[in-house]
């Protein structure tokens, strides 16, 4: 074969048979894209490739001792290089197996033993028949009547489950980018961190549960979660975010945390709380944190330093405020956008509230304004008319969506928006449940976690490795049932 290869070559030259065969085996692999539909066209197409790939590889074998310098080719570089391609061979087709085969597996499964018990026959029959009638929900009740059905076409489930070592990983990253003064960064590790802490089950309320060993239990059990709001809390008051940074202290505070060499997150609130101009509450944290300080573990000169500090806020406290409160001002102020550092940016935008229709409010359809009316006629079919001039930029329509969910494919965006009103948040709250979503604030974590969510929660990890990741499906068979779904459908 070689030898008539060589005296081909020297007829025809070298370079043109191997490009031939590089492009028909490129060529034809490529439109096996576009043809899919079609499966004797993608049969013959994929020979094609496979030839035009199997010719190119056949001529570069013997090109090949010429690309490489004599010393190369007497150790047989190229025959191993050559060689090579057989290896990898196996492993890149074992990689396309483990990828697409797992769905795969259970239905061949399924096949097999409806094969071995003799129903195979019976079941493709009716199927067909079924089928053909396009009648799906039939088609669906015969497959999951079969108790094969229920033993082979499981669906393997990924577990969103918290691990304290992940959210001390995290934890640390954070910690690395904010001693570089990478503030938004470390924000972005603090959150993932609160995301994968074990969280304590919370009561329908809202509030943290304590059992009967209470605060003390909780001091072992979430101590990442509650290093993580304090770490977050350090974040929050450089971006001068007072009061979520409030917030965080007072939960870590709840969840046990305590720190017996100082007083800082106590310290810190208090300068919040100077800082949003309440000044009263800031007195008392004040105190608070002066008679704190004589259980911590401080030498007498320490606790002195300490506390001198400290009652110099007693005289400073009015000057500060004022200070602050310029600040806060100046920052919601369209004028003095420039005045605003790059991570500020991580708070500047929030999601705005939704158009309203207050004052003009359709009597029938309280989802349209009143300057539209309904009309339907039997030619026309259903349509809108105006019943007034409508100025530029007038709100005519505000419905709420009839179910709304993040996309469950873009991790970035699940740690990023809320799971219940799908607003932006820069520091948001973790699902006591699972590692996979956030909620913008008390109330949507609570509105999910009686609502969507707590049904979604143990299946959403499940849901996001799908195919076709059907949340928004899922979500709507949560509010209604398949019943009442289906009669919305016109016959
Ligand atoms: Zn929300
Ligand atoms: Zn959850």
């Amino acid at each position: 074969m070689d030898c008539i290869n060589t005296r081909l070559w020297s007829i025809i030259g070298q370079r043109w048979p191997i490009t031939l065969a590089m492009v028909i085996g490129a060529a034809a692999c490529i439109t096996t894209l576009i043809t899919k539909e079609d499966p004797t066209v993608t049969l013959v197409l994929s020979c094609a490739g496979y030839l035009g790939i199997s010719s190119s590889y056949v001529l570069v074998r013997l090109l090949a001792s010429k690309f490489f310098p004599n010393y190369a080719n007497r150790v047989r570089i190229p025959t191993l290089s050559k060689l090579l391609g057989h290896i990898v061979n196996p492993i890149v087709n074992q990689m396309v197996k483990i990828t697409s085969n797992s769905q795969r597996q259970h239905f061949d499964n399924f096949i097999a033993e409806l094969n071995s018990s003799g129903k195979l026959e019976y079941v493709l029959n009716e199927f067909n028949k079924l089928k053909k009638e396009n009648n799906i929900e039939g088609m669906f009740h015969l497959i999951w009547g079969l108790e094969e059905a229920h033993r082979c076409l499981d669906i393997d489930v990924v577990p969103s489950s918290k691990s304290e070592e992940e959210s001390e990983r995290l934890r640390r990253e954070g910690e690395n980018c904010y001693e570089k003064k990478q503030c938004e960064k470390a924000l972005h590790f603090y959150n993932l961190s609160l995301m994968s802490a074990p969280h304590p089950e919370m009561y329908t309320e809202g509030t943290y549960q304590q059992n009967k060993s209470g605060i003390e239990n909780s001091r072992i059990v979430y101590r990442e979660l509650a290093l993580a709001f304090v770490s977050r809390s350090v974040v929050l008051y450089d971006l001068k975010q007072y009061r979520q940074c409030i917030y965080d202290i007072d939960t870590a505070l709840k969840l046990g945390y305590y720190n017996v060499n100082n007083c800082d997150i106590l310290e810190r609130k208090m300068k919040c709380l100077f800082a949003l101009n309440e000044t009263q509450e800031a007195r008392d944290v004040l105190e608070e944190c002066i008679n704190y300080l004589m259980f911590c573990n401080l030498s007498g000169t320490e606790y002195e330093t300490k506390k001198m500090s400290l009652l110099k806020y007693r005289h400073k406290s009015y000057d500060y405020s004022k200070h602050s409160r310029n600040r806060r001002n100046s920052f919601h102020a369209y004028g003095n956008i420039r005045n605003i550092s790059d991570e500020d940016l991580v708070f500047a935008y929030q999601t705005p509230p939704p158009p309203s229709l207050v004052g003009f409010e359709n009597p029938s359809i309280p989802a349209l304004s009143n300057a539209l009316r309904m009309q339907y006629t039997p030619q026309q079919g259903r349509f809108l008319i105006a019943t007034r001039d409508i100025l530029p930029g007038e709100v005519l329509a505000v419905e709420k969506g009839y179910v709304t969910s993040v996309n469950i494919k873009d991790p970035v965006a699940l740690q990023t928006y809320c799971c219940t009103c799908l607003a932006h948040c820069a520091a948001p709250l973790p699902c006591p449940e699972c590692a996979m979503v956030v909620f913008c604030s008390e109330n949507c974590r609570l509105e999910g976690l009686t609502n969507f969510h707590r049904i979604e929660c143990e299946a959403l990890a499940t849901i996001s490795v799908l195919k076709f990741p059907c949340i928004s499906a899922y979500r709507m068979l949560i509010k209604n049932s398949y019943v009442k779904l289906k009669n919305l459908i016109p016959q």
